[in-house]
């Protein structure tokens, strides 16, 4: 599901000038009033705009924000994605720039396994684009 700050294109600590300045030129690329059905037969550009119009409707509010973020926050934090696999830690291939063990996910993504969360014993790789997980099979010697 896409994330009111994915809908405005925004990180989720923009500021709340970065949102309404987003979301002003975004409005002003797919208003109904500005799109021209015959150029332009859009049902999706309707659809985007009342999302963005959602998105601005709670981002804009300071309170509704805060609240939505933590709505966020609980989503992640309750979700535990399925571990896909276990993979040998032999099997990954070391980034040296990020400390950090990789292995390739079915979705093109990547597993990451960094360093310091091996070594505290947290052996379960997120994939960076997909839910999925896997678990790091390895030995601290
Ligand atoms: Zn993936």
């Amino acid at each position: 599901m896409e994330t009111h700050y994915a809908a405005l294109g925004v990180p989720e600590d923009a500021s709340a000038d970065e949102i309404k300045r987003a979301y002003q030129a975004l409005v002003l690329q797919l208003h109904p009033d500005k799109q021209n059905a015959a150029i332009n037969p859009s049902a999706d550009a309707a659809d985007r705009f009342l999302k963005i119009q959602r998105a601005w409707e709670t981002l804009k509010d300071v309170d509704q924000r805060r609240q939505y973020d933590a709505e966020l926050k609980d989503r992640s934090q309750k979700y535990i994605g399925p571990i896909d696999a276990d993979v040998d830690i032999d099997e990954m291939q070391y980034d040296e720039d990020t400390r950090s063990f990789v292995f390739p996910c079915r979705c093109g993504g990547l597993y990451v396994a960094t360093e310091a969360n091996l070594e505290v014993r947290n052996d379960v790789a997120p994939c960076s684009t997909c839910s999925l997980r896997i678990r790091v099979l390895y030995s601290i010697e």
